[in-house]
């Protein structure tokens, strides 16, 4: 591991020359590139004059090697528990099912809800089919997909759950347009596909225009995931800040990074109630590592994020000014290295030197940055929540997932055998396709089936009911894998019809 500058450590309680409270940053050095990109990205903060306690800390390949499945010891969870921010370098998660992501361990267990990736082309230095791009996304951090909770039900299929939730997308847009109005930025863009997720992206999309209305000075828009990400690729320029949930966020800013030259220019914030963390966005680029050529540039402009986060704008611009002014003097590493636009192709610390050289100059054809005046961005959440209005929840059905090899036919007289007497039978889907009754014999059919019952007419419905109709298919040997309940919520249906329904 890299020793930490100096100025990094820990200041003796008279130094004179440090303000009384230095921000306590958690280092992590990180694995392949990581180490490399870490130093001479710590180098550059050092020299601009950045100040903050370094504490290291050791995560990923060694910790797991060390035997924490998790990646990260619990002396680091010590040192995250006190620190003001975590700058991190890019882990590389073994493969193997006994190891979790030690990046998505950190956002949820961190709390860190919200990921901000801002993505300029910096045409004509690097070479880019959009030169007018200039865009933020701001991602879902620990919903969605990656809440992780997946499994096997059969022998043909598996399942992962996708959880999301009002206060998480309440936290999440809103987090959008109090940066855009402290950035001033025009305009948010929100992407889902609630045209088929009804419930759960139809949710994100309707607290954005909840949320929105609060923001009426900010243009805003939504768009279907697809056609936003093509819209994206093409015409960069028509996007200002998007905001968007876990799963869209982590496509859509790679393809943004991407289109700006490449991933080795693109820095996040991961911003949490109390610490936030700061990182590229790219991995640990095994095939590199050790090499000395890796781009240092995410890792630059993830500091410059935090520092700007800390209330040291001034430090921050003077960074990503000497940073543009390095890229725009030619002075490139590989990735973005292109013979006609570079001057020349520099190694991990030539760059950093480059950078530092430049300290204290402006960029001359870019626009130079300035953020002194760039206001904390509120976390709004945190303020005393109005009282939520309930909704009267009614328990309408029930959905009984069943394994079997039977045809549709068979499976429901089989279970309208099992349960003769308490709820009928409404419909049997394969993979959310109706099969029953009234199927379409070109179906294709796996082993897996939603077997909705529901009551008719004022015949309701209760848990002890549920546990009958448990009881009586266990009874005649029914394999169900598991039951849903089917919920109302001041009338409104909270579950979505089979497919031909
Ligand atoms: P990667 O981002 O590491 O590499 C993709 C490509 O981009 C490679 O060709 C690499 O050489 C290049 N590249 C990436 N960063 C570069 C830089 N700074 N300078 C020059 N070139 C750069 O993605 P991957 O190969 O899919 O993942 C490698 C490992 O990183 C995996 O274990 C993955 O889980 C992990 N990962 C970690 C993070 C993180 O810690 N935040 C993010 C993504 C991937």
């Amino acid at each position: 591991m890299a020793t930490i500058p100096a100025v990094f450590e820990q200041p003796s309680p008279s130094s004179p020359s440090l303000p009384a409270l230095v921000p306590t940053i958690a280092i992590a050095h990180g694995d392949g590139i990581g180490p490399e990109i870490m130093d001479a990205a710590l180098r550059v903060l050092e020299d601009a004059g950045a100040e903050f306690q370094a504490v290291p800390i050791s995560v990923g390949e060694e910790v797991y090697r060390a035997g924490y499945s998790s990646g990260i010891s619990d002396e680091a969870w010590d040192v995250l528990a006190d620190a003001d921010a975590l700058f991190k370098g890019p882990i590389t998660t073994p493969l193997g099912s006994g190891y979790k992501s030690l990046n998505v361990t950190l956002r949820k267990t961190l709390g860190l809800f919200a990921n901000v990736r801002p993505c300029r082309s910096l045409a004509p230095s690097v070479s880019t089919l959009h030169p007018e791009l200039d865009i933020v996304i701001v991602r879902e951090n620990e919903e969605d997909l990656y809440a992780g909770i997946e499994h096997r039900q059969t022998h043909d299929v598996y399942q992962c759950l996708k959880l999301v939730s009002r206060p998480g997308c309440e936290r999440i847009v809103r987090h959008a347009f109090e940066y855009a109005k402290a950035n001033g930025r025009k305009k948010v863009t929100c992407f889902t596909k609630s045209n088929i997720m009804k419930l759960t992206d139809g949710l994100f999309q309707q607290v954005f225009t909840e949320i929105g209305e609060e923001y009426p000075e900010i243009e805003q828009d939504h768009m279907i995931i697809d056609i936003a990400s093509a819209r994206l690729a093409a015409r960069p320029q028509d996007f200002d800040v998007i905001v968007t949930s876990n799963l869209y966020g982590d496509i859509v800013s790679d393809i943004a990074a991407e289109l700006t030259g490449s991933v080795g220019l693109g820095a996040s914030a991961n911003i949490g109630e109390r610490l936030s963390m700061f990182e590229a966005i790219h991995g640990s680029a095994p095939d590199i590592a050790g090499n000395g050529i890796a781009n240092p540039s995410g890792l630059i402009l993830a500091g410059v994020m935090m520092l700007t986060h800390l209330g040291q704008g001034k430090t921050a611009a003077r960074i990503h000014n000497a940073w543009l002014r390095t890229i725009e003097d030619g002075l490139h590493p590989g990735d973005i290295y292109r013979e006609g636009s570079s001057k020349e192709r520099l190694g991990t610390e030539a760059f950093a030197d480059a950078v530092i050289e430049r300290l204290g100059s402006k960029p001359q054809t870019f626009t130079p940055v300035d953020y002194e005046d760039v206001a904390p961005i509120p976390d709004r959440a945190q303020e005393t929540p109005a009282p939520r209005n309930r909704a009267q929840r009614k328990l309408e059905g029930i959905d009984v997932f069943v394994m079997s090899e039977a045809d549709p036919e068979t499976l429901a007289r089989d279970l309208q055998v099992a349960t003769a007497g308490l709820i009928p039978l409404q419909m049997i889907t394969n993979r959310g396709v109706k099969v029953w009754p009234k199927g379409n014999p070109a179906t294709f059919c796996t082993d897996h089936w939603r077997c909705r019952f529901q009551p008719q007419g004022h015949l309701s419905l209760n848990k002890p009911m549920i546990v009958e109709i448990q009881r009586r298919l266990a009874a005649a040997g029914i394999d169900f894998i598991k039951t849903e309940q089917l919920y109302s919520f001041d009338g409104e249906a909270g579950y979505s019809l089979g497919q031909g329904q």
